[in-house]
């Protein structure tokens, strides 16, 4: 297949912002593509080269794209840089030159899907001396062979900065869409996504053969996404809800999901990046551990001996980030309260009931620093309060209850999980929204140059993000200046294609940081997108910057239909 066909599609679908649009461009696509083009379309589509926990960067920055620009279009490098001041957009400044070219190459070849994508491969594997040159020679290469509209998305992409607006769930539908016309296999696909987490894989196979999907196995390494948990205000709704349930205490440290096949072990985070070279105590830990092949899930924190205290979120992560990993091992102890199992010697667990997850769990746990999350069944109100209590008194989070016959719902916001937080009702109610604008500063600010960021939630429904609030305050001053010179990297030209929004920031950010924010309660308002009805949103009072969840992906924020949840109830 030629790539000029998915830039082609891509352009349409950066015309569009309805998700049914986007859907059928790409099965259009996913229709015409044998089973390697199909994975490398999925990919690119994203912005990727590889599932996120393969940990791949093309590593290419701006300056190094204008010199291939310049070396391929013939321009002067004043030019080129005189054209991404104009435009914003690399991209675009590309596609320019390249219909304007100079320097007509004679041996023009068609670039095709699997060349363009083995090219951006070889690019983001090149390390070592003479690697950046390397890297500009392929990159004039392929734009040597492209057509100006291919030099836009190449461009794009080799910056990371693709962002087409497509989410998974589109890829999902239009792989189903490219079958059967419609979405009935959406479902099927889903499952297999949910457990491996590669979009690229699943789509290969998909194309090979349908029936693949639901013949999906889990397997080793390929990291499961992460459940998700429902929140409600009160024991008595949780009660009402589940009825007799299991509830554990839920700790404020960071999600992990622990792989192990013989000696070998993997440590992937929330956003299913692998992290195992920063757990060296839980490795070790895990290489004890009775099961050969063993796929389990908890939250790790750091404790601390002298005090007995458990550290929380912040200062867990300050252990990896401010201290070299040995030292930080010995001086902040990891613990692991390990709390589903996935899969054991050849099962898949996921199918089971908690119950019986949380028995198989208990059948090689605890031992050293992988414990077991406390755990007890309730069927009061009052038992479960207790328990809520005890957590408190602990200087934990708050519990997790959990329905005793779900299975694992791997990628998903079920009642099967639903979360009690010390925040809901009492002190501070809190949000994770994303961030996809910024402001000036101006009176006592304007020496920072920064003054505030207008934030957005998910709509997992639409696929889109819609505003909820203007925050400017309860940042220091030594967190403006890092969010002005984090945010200006990030400044993008036009607002994002997949937001709805009726204020304008000052600039506007590609959504790619969660910020948790702390509020009084939830209005409607004309200024804001989220749930909106009858032309007004879901607002924030009195919204306050209470700190960045780097463990959080955009995707992970808060849900519109939780905000709307959290209004109904407040
Ligand atoms: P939240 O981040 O507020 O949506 O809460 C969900 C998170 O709580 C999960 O992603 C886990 O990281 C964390 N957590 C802590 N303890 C538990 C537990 N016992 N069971 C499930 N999740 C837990």
């Amino acid at each position: 297949m030629l790539f000029e066909d998915v830039a082609k599609a891509f352009d349409e679908i950066e015309g569009k912002s309805g998700r049914l649009e986007m859907t059928d461009l790409l099965a259009r696509i996913f229709e015409k593509a044998s089973p390697e083009e199909a994975e490398r379309i999925a990919y690119i589509t994203q912005g990727e080269l590889r599932p996120p926990y393969d940990g791949i960067d093309l590593g290419l920055g701006e300056k190094f794209a204008i010199e291939a620009i310049r070396k391929a279009s013939g321009y002067p490098k004043s030019t080129v840089e005189k054209e991404f001041e104009k435009e914003g957009d690399l991209g675009v400044v590309a596609e320019k030159l390249f219909s304007e070219k100079k320097q007509q190459s004679l041996f023009r070849k068609s670039l095709s899907v699997l060349s363009v994508y083995n090219s951006m491969f070889k690019i983001s594997r090149a390390t070592g001396s003479g690697s950046q040159t390397m890297k500009i020679n392929r990159l004039v290469e392929l734009y040597n062979n492209a057509t100006p509209l291919e030099a836009r998305y190449v461009t794009r992409f080799v910056l990371g900065q693709l962002r087409l607006g497509v989410g998974d769930p589109t890829i999902l539908d239009a792989l189903s869409v490219s079958h059967t016309g419609d979405k009935s296999l959406r479902e099927e696909i889903e499952r297999a996504y949910n457990l491996c987490s590669d979009i690229g894989y699943v789509a290969r196979l998909f194309i090979e053969d349908p029936k693949k999907m639901k013949e999906f196995k889990i397997e080793v390494f390929k990291p499961i996404m992460p459940a998700l948990a429902e929140r409600l205000p009160t024991p008595k709704e949780i009660i009402a809800k589940l009825g007799k349930c299991a509830v554990e205490y839920k700790y404020d440290g960071f999600r992990i999901a622990i792989h192990k096949k013989g000696n070998r072990v993997e440590i992937y985070s929330r956003r299913l990046e692998k992290m195992t070279h920063m757990f060296p105590d839980v490795v070790e830990g895990v290489q004890k551990l009775k099961p050969k092949e063993v796929i389990f899930e908890g939250e790790a924190l750091a404790f601390n001996e002298d005090e007995k205290r458990f550290y929380s979120f912040q200062e867990t992560m300050h252990r990896r980030r401010k201290y070299g990993l040995k030292e930080a091992s010995g001086k902040y102890p990891l613990h692991v309260f390990a709390f589903d199992l996935h899969y054991l010697e050849g099962e898949d667990c996921t199918q089971l009931p908690y119950l019986d997850r949380r028995k198989k769990l208990e059948s090689f746990l605890p031992t050293g620093v992988i414990k077991l999350s406390r755990m007890r069944i309730v069927s009061t109100p009052k038992e479960l309060d207790s328990l809520f209590q005890n957590a408190l008194t602990m200087r934990l989070e708050g519990i997790m209850a959990k329905d005793l016959k779900a299975k694992y719902t791997a990628g998903k916001r079920k009642f099967a999980w639903i979360k009690l937080k010390k925040s809901y009702g009492k002190e501070m109610d809190t949000i994770d929204a994303v961030i996809v604008g910024y402001y000036r500063g101006k009176g006592s600010r304007a020496k920072f140059g920064f003054g505030g960021i207008l934030v957005a939630v998910y709509n997992d429904e639409t696929s889109r993000f819609e505003t909820i609030a203007k925050v400017g305050s309860g940042f220091t001053e030594e967190e403006m200046e890092k969010f002005q010179k984090m945010l200006d990297e990030d400044k993008v030209k036009r607002p994002p294609s997949n937001l709805d929004y009726a204020m304008e920031p000052d600039f506007w950010v590609h959504p790619k940081y969660v910020v948790e924010v702390a509020y009084d309660n939830i209005t409607r308002s004309p200024t804001h997108t989220c749930g909106k009805e009858e032309g007004k949103g879901l607002a924030l009072r009195f919204p306050r910057m209470v700190r960045i969840r780097d463990d959080k992906g955009p995707f992970n924020s808060t849900t519109t239909k939780e905000v709307e949840e959290i209004f109904r109830f407040s």
